[in-house]
């Protein structure tokens, strides 16, 4: 039997950006229903590195990861647990005086945002972070950190339910059709009415795109992560590197969690299998840097499914073909840190049909400025 619910929203996905909407639409006194088709949190939100770092944000990102930034601290107050975010600071390494050159003018593109980037030259990097290997130098940023993306995602959608929201996991979105009043979704043995509509569904949100014609070059990413045994502490930042190569940082535990390489594809390319060989080019470039790594045991590693847009930035704002619709995807490898701010935009999108927050960039328009508005009654 088909059980029917009817809400203010209904978002597809509950990724961190789904579940952050969710929590605060919920506060927002809205009724939500959150639909994932697996487990909230169990894609690129739980399983990504736990990078949480404003720095290497291109500059229309930066208000909005601002307000993020203000948010992660909170987490304890507002789902409950504190997500093991740790304001370590972020330090962006440089292997040649170009690439320094890079971060010195980044720095200065970015000051009006508050970041309090910090360069620093090559003995710094060895004395004060531990920091060994052919550098020129860096930069800093001190209020940048860490968390932990396995208890983060899912406890934002722990804690939307708590607060009143209908979250429907293992529940796929087959359809979504807009009707006279707002939206119909169809989800197996559910039947979903809704005024608004968010597409979170991360690396499948084209498919929802598509169905209001808003084509979207979205492409999906593999990023391949490692974790080792536990060690003692050596690395008390954050580590990205210009130009990339790898990323690492060393949790509570001891353990250090370092990425930097791409898995591939399986046939289903919902799914991904890292490779042995780039998991041994990850600890070999870590290695070099830190030389407690040169015998640590990589205890596993694995892989997620990101949306990646061409231009690094998400889609985020109104459909341009449909009142009442609204995507959020495309993070591009970097959604982590921002989805919080997200939620909280998403949510005064939904209810004030405006946000402070400067979004424009992000429009859908970007990729298919031909979509003429006018609400699309298509079926997935
Ligand atoms: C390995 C890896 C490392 C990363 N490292 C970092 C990092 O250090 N810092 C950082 O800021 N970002 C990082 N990212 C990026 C970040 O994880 C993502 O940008 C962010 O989590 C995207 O959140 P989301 O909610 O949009 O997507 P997701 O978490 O993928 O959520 C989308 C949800 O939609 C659901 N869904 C899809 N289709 C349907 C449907 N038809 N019906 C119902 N539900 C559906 C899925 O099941 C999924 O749960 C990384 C990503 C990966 C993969």
């Amino acid at each position: 039997m088909t059980r029917r619910i009817d809400c203010d929203v209904a978002i597809i996905g509950g990724g961190l950006v789904g579940s952050s909407a969710a929590l605060a639409l919920r506060g927002m006194g809205l009724s939500v229903t959150l639909l994932d088709k697996g487990f909230c949190g169990a894609q690129a939100s739980g399983v990504n590195y736990g990078g949480v770092r404003r720095q290497g944000r291109p500059s229309e990102q930066l208000p909005l990861s601002q307000r993020a930034h203000a948010i992660w601290p909170r987490l304890q107050q507002l789902i409950g647990i504190d997500g093991e975010f740790l304001r370590s600071g972020h330090l962006k390494l440089a292997r040649s005086a170009d690439d320094m050159a890079s971060l010195e003018r980044y720095a200065a593109e970015v000051a009006p945002f508050g970041l309090d980037l910090e360069l620093v030259g090559h003995n710094q990097l060895r004395e004060r972070f531990g920091v060994m290997g052919d550098l020129v130098g860096g930069s800093f940023c001190p209020g940048d950190g860490h968390a932990n993306p396995r208890l983060v995602a899912a406890a934002f959608a722990a804690a939307a339910r708590r607060a009143g929201a209908e979250v429907l996991e293992n529940t796929e979105v087959a359809g979504v059709s807009r009707t006279f009043e707002g939206f119909a979704l169809e989800a197996g043995d559910v039947a979903v009415t809704a005024r608004s509509v968010i597409n979170s569904a991360g690396a499948w949100a084209d498919r929802f795109a598509r169905a209001f014609n808003e084509p979207v070059p979205l492409e999906r990413t593999y990023p391949s992560m490692i974790v080792t045994e536990p060690l003692d502490p050596f690395l008390s930042v954050n580590i990205g590197i210009e130009g990339g190569g790898i990323y690492a940082r060393q949790v509570a535990r001891g353990n250090v969690v370092v990425g930097g390489e791409r898995a591939t594809p399986l046939d289903n390319p919902d799914y991904s299998r890292p490779h042995s060989d780039g998991a041994l080019t990850i600890m070999q470039r870590a290695s070099e840097l830190f030389g407690p790594l040169r015998h640590a045991q990589a205890i596993r590693f694995w892989s997620g499914t990101e949306a990646t847009m061409p231009d690094r930035n998400p889609v985020l704002g109104p459909s341009a073909t449909t009142p009442g619709l609204i995507h959020a995807f495309g993070f591009s490898g970097a959604g982590f840190q921002i989805a919080p701010g997200v939620g909280e935009v998403l949510a005064e999108l939904v209810r004030d049909g405006q946000t402070a927050t400067p979004i424009d960039a992000f429009a859908i328009t970007r990729f298919s400025p031909a979509s003429q508005p006018g609400g699309a009654l298509k079926q997935q």
